[in-house]
């Protein structure tokens, strides 16, 4: 069945960007008290350039896309947030410190989540209606914490490639195919180099080619401290360009798309769970 996209629409492709900055790296790192910089100023590359370089992309291209940030960031770089938020752009939860829902108690998920909402408000003005989990790892109890919260959407499943619904949340699908962090994170002693530009602009390039003749969505996905760097930063506006020009796709906010999504497939949290326990 077609995806009933708006306006005769054949398909979406939805930008966002998830500004982690050194957050990933805090919580993994939290029992440790060593005298390691490197990947944490490896990460804040993201908020002393990546971001206002794809900030300066969005604005050539008139595009406005969707930022997950963790709370502490918001906290930590707050002239970086309010530009994303002046530019337009929607700003969405990501937990307080990049912590995986899975490790965290429910009354803590609820609490952190909060607290993050409030921090993205106090910089927007309004309270965030999105929720993407950090590495995307998820957890049932997540959704009626999410309900809770007056949460609208999330988007970090991958069950279907149109917009589903969990629980009464509108699930936004995300994919790892166009996401930047398997191709450009590269961290000393991993055993693989970083992705080059035209591999990932070409395989980008396919992926909303088929969205368009699939009539999906495609989920574009990256990280200000891997893309934000020129020459991605770069190849994502040549990608993008002739996108936002074609009046048969759709551009929207992740938050657009919730909106816009009535009906369709439906998953109960019973559903979602595996189907049986060791
Ligand atoms: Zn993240």
């Amino acid at each position: 069945m077609t995806y009933p996209w708006p306006d005769g629409k054949r398909a979406a492709v939805c930008f966002t960007f998830d500004f982690d900055g050194e957050s990933p790296y805090l919580w993994r790192s939290r029992d440790s008290h060593g005298q390691a910089v490197g990947e944490l100023e490896q990460r804040r590359y993201g908020p002393n350039r990546g971001v206002s370089n794809l900030l300066s992309m969005l604005d050539n291209l008139k595009l406005t896309a969707t930022a997950f940030i963790p709370g502490w960031i918001a906290h930590e770089y707050p002239d970086q947030v309010t530009s994303i938020a002046h530019q337009g752009h929607e700003l969405a939860l990501h937990g307080w410190c990049h912590e995986p829902p899975t490790h965290l108690p429910v009354d803590d998920l609820r609490r952190t989540l909060d607290r993050a909402a409030d921090e993205l408000a106090g910089i927007s003005g309004t309270r965030p209606v999105g929720y993407r989990s950090p590495s995307w790892d998820m957890s049932v109890a997540v959704f009626p914490v999410l309900r809770s919260l007056g949460v609208t959407y999330d988007s970090s499943l991958m069950g279907d490639d149109r917009p589903y619904e969990v629980d009464g949340v509108v699930e936004v699908p995300v994919d790892w195919v166009t996401d930047d962090a398997p191709y450009y994170r590269y961290v000393a002693g991993d055993p693989r180099p970083p992705a080059t530009v035209p591999e990932v602009r070409q395989g980008w390039r396919a992926e909303i080619a088929a969205a368009k003749k699939h009539g999906t969505l495609c989920m574009i996905t990256v990280h200000p401290w891997l893309s934000g760097r020129p020459a991605r930063v770069d190849a994502l506006e040549e990608l993008l360009a002739p996108v936002v020009e074609d009046t048969e796709l759709w551009c929207p906010t992740a938050g657009e798309i919730a909106a816009h999504h009535t009906g369709g497939r439906k998953v109960s949290l019973a559903k979602l769970r595996r189907p049986f326990h060791d």
